[in-house]
């Protein structure tokens, strides 16, 4: 009798993780933005129709830079949060759908204060003695951390920032590399973690690990979908989408924007002389040192040719004049490779400017004005800034 009992209990609980898991990968194939997998999958871990952790963070590793990154982080700062969290969702029955939409119509998530912490964690994927993360992605296994382990990576920044008495990591994969890890506990009920509960994980992240992937590999097609070939700047359509886009922006939030264009001064010539090829290489070294000297905000494209385009949103006439001459001063200073063969013996740019709104409402109305006045700064005599 009471081994049947005890069958059903274990039915009952597996029919249970079949169901989380099946909602999980469903809800993982609905969109491929890497935000609302991380959401997905955090929100199977900790959501109590899933797994019912208290507290989850995802973790993506960054193999380039050989470190491990906190990328999301999902779960109430303290028991009173919890409370008023965790009565919501039962009250008004949240299903993991439901809290789904949450996530894709608030910034509430992202921008609570454990998100943020989160995001900033960085750690080395090497340092297997000091930090539990990267002995889990190192060896590909799930880490069960008792009270009496943890006291050992006190000095981890996921361990000072969890504060937690027992957690669990476990490594997500693709194929067979790790490409990301979960980490999970239970610092508000204080329930033990469970051999189960380390399967049910385990079985989540096999999918999840995979999902990501996917998503990466998706978002890095769409930026390559979106960049110059050769220099690596965003490509003429992509810089007539921005353009729209922040224009938008700019109408909705009654800002100004700025629309620069830039043109190589003589590059027939350093073309002619020594070959498309090397001139290549001038554009490329050009592109670089635009990107290095804009601000974050700004977007700088290849128009066509030897031409760019930076898109400047915020940002007034008289601010852009001036971004303008520093950059074109920059250009002029900067050793191109053969420069000698300008007229001038440098390489140099002509710049043109139009801002919103007072040269032009639509996109192309400034592109027409900024194109205007970068003829004008060739006809004033090259290498200098003429604002429309
Ligand atoms: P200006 O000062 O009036 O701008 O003179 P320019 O010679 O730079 O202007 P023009 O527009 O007559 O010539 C642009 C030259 O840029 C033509 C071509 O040799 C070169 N060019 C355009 N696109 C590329 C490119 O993708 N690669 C290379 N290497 N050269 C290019
Ligand atoms: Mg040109
Ligand atoms: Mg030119």
């Amino acid at each position: 009798m009471e081994d049947s009992n005890k069958l059903k209990v274990e039915l009952e609980r597996t029919k249970i993780e079949l169901k989380i898991l099946y909602e999980v990968s469903n809800a993982m194939r609905t969109t491929l933005k890497l935000d609302e997998i991380l959401y997905i999958i955090l929100t199977g871990v900790t959501a109590h129709t899933g797994l019912g952790f208290n507290r989850a963070i995802l973790f993506l590793v960054n193999e380039k830079e050989q470190l491990i990154e906190g990328k999301m982080g999902i779960g109430p700062e303290n028991g009173e949060e919890a409370n008023i969290a965790w009565t919501k969702i039962e009250e008004e029955k949240m299903d993991l759908e439901d809290l789904i939409n949450v996530f894709k119509n608030s910034d509430a998530v992202l921008e609570s204060g454990f998100n943020r912490q989160v995001r900033n964690l960085k750690v080395s994927l090497l340092d297997k003695s000091e930090n539990p993360l990267s002995l889990a992605a190192l060896e590909g296994m799930p880490l069960h951390l008792t009270s009496q382990a943890i006291l050992k990576y006190h000095n981890s920044p996921v361990i000072k920032i969890l504060g937690s008495r027992e957690l669990l990591l476990i490594p997500l994969k693709a194929k067979d590399r790790v490409n990301g890890i979960i980490v999970a506990d239970n610092f508000i009920t204080n329930d033990p973690i469970t051999k189960d509960d380390i399967h049910m994980l385990t079985m989540l992240a096999n999918q999840a690990g995979l999902a990501i992937e996917n998503s990466q590999l998706f978002e890095l097609t769409v930026e390559r979908a979106h960049s110059d070939y050769l220099t690596n700047l965003w490509n003429h359509g992509y810089f007539q989408f921005l353009l729209q886009t922040e224009l938008e922006k700019t109408k909705a939030t009654k800002n100004s924007l700025t629309l620069m264009m830039i043109d190589i001064d003589d590059f027939k010539i350093y073309n002619d002389t020594l070959g498309h090829q090397a001139g290549d290489k001038i554009l490329r070294a050009l592109a670089n040192l635009l990107r290095n000297q804009s601000r974050k905000m700004d977007q700088v494209c290849r128009y066509g040719g030897e031409e760019f385009t930076i898109i400047l949103p915020h940002t007034d006439k008289k601010e852009a004049f001036l971004i303008a001459e520093r950059i074109r001063m920059d250009i002029q200073k900067y050793p191109f490779l053969n420069e000698e063969i300008f007229p001038n013996q440098q390489l140099t740019v002509s710049l043109g400017i139009a801002t919103f709104p007072e040269n032009g409402l639509l996109a192309a109305d400034l592109i027409t004005a900024s194109d205007k006045s970068l003829y004008q700064a060739k006809n004033k005599g090259k290498n200098n800034t003429y604002c429309g």
